[in-house]
């Protein structure tokens, strides 16, 4: 298995087509040995970029990420390593979360601490904030990428309005732009990439890393029969998204759908969770799927995706989107 990178949108900025993530995972669901040998596994894999956010195990996730890689040594011209701003870290005060210059600046400043790094190589907004004009965001973001503490900015979950709105500020201020998008993108979730950003990948050039590729675990069979105890959705804490996911009124099809997909990944000689996250790849203007991860194993395997992309033929696409599309978002 070979890694292979992409350019993200008309950047210049290369990412591997298989990336690695914290969500909780870093800080929250496994020990910090474990989050090591991750770490290790993805980049002797040829995993160029780490995904982090402020938010994540309220910034227990990036110490973590930050101890591994200062550990580790590896040149930091090999990796890219990434932060978001928006839904605050250990505080909530009115200026500990949002958009504001005041707490773009200051996030990235608690970030570059946390991860130990000089730069953030990609830093988003993890959110739209519906209180700051995206004028005061995008000079925050301009201004810190001109004082070198971040190279590229983008954004996570904005509507094509946001960014069309982002675009033009940055375009009349000529301040730098926003570069790629973090949406949620997988067989069960699909309208966002696939229609509202297509304007925007032709033009200025969107480039998209994507969450979830397995539906938060959905996509691998492991919630076919039941919540397991060793499983994410069984994590402290993560009563929201077991209740969000199971509860969704498309849960038992979506699980039925599940069981016909893995017919479809015996056929070809594969398992289900090479299969969806195979199927993210072949979506040309994904420029990396971010896998998440409690066991090194399960990225050992994702990993193997690479290989049966060209397996996905136009044939198998038709069948795939048969019983995915009926049950997506
Ligand atoms: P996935 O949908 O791929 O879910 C990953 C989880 O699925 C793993 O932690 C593991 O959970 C299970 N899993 C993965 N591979 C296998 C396998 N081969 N066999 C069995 N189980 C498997 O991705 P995430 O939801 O983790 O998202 C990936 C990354 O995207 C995050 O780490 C984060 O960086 C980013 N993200 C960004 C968001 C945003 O708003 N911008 C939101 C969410 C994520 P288990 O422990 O149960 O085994």
């Amino acid at each position: 298995m070979t890694m292979i990178y992409r350019r993200v949108g008309s950047s210049g900025l290369k990412v591997s087509a298989l990336s690695f993530g914290a969500w909780v995972t870093f800080g929250k669901q496994i020990g910090d040995p474990v989050a090591e040998k991750l770490m290790h596994t993805a980049y002797d894999a040829g995993v160029n970029f780490f995904d982090n956010a402020e938010t994540y195990a309220d910034g227990k996730a990036e110490r973590v990420m930050g101890a591994i890689l200062r550990k580790a040594g590896w040149p930091r011209d090999t990796y890219l390593v990434s932060s978001k701003v928006f839904f605050g870290a250990e505080r909530e005060g009115p200026n500990q979360v949002g958009l504001s210059r005041k707490h773009v600046v200051e996030a990235c400043h608690a970030a570059l601490q946390r991860l130990q790094v000089d730069y953030l190589d990609l830093y988003y907004c993890h959110r739209p904030d519906p209180e700051v004009p995206i004028e005061e965001t995008a000079r925050a973001m301009h201004d810190l990428i001109v004082q070198g503490k971040v190279l590229y900015w983008g954004t996570s979950e904005w509507s094509a309005d946001n960014l069309r709105e982002a675009f033009e500020v940055c375009a009349r201020l000529n301040l730098h732009r926003p570069i790629v998008e973090q949406p949620q993108y997988n067989l069960f979730h699909r309208r966002r990439v696939e229609h509202e950003y297509a304007p925007l990948y032709r033009s200025p050039g969107l480039g998209t890393t994507i969450w979830s590729p397995l539906a938060t675990g959905l996509l691998t069979g492991k919630y076919n029969d039941g919540v397991p105890p060793d499983s994410r959705l069984n994590t402290p804490g993560m009563e929201w998204l077991r209740d969000r996911l199971t509860g969704d009124p498309a849960f038992a099809r979506r699980v039925a759908a599940v069981k016909e997909l893995a017919r479809i990944a015996g056929e070809l000689g594969t398992s289900l969770p090479r299969l969806g996250v195979a199927w993210c790849l072949k979506h040309p203007q994904v420029s990396s799927v971010i896998l998440g991860a409690s066991r090194p194993e399960q990225l050992q395997e994702n990993f193997g995706a690479l290989a049966i992309v060209d397996q996905l033929t136009p044939e198998v696409m038709k069948r795939i989107d048969a019983i995915s599309r009926p049950v997506a978002d």
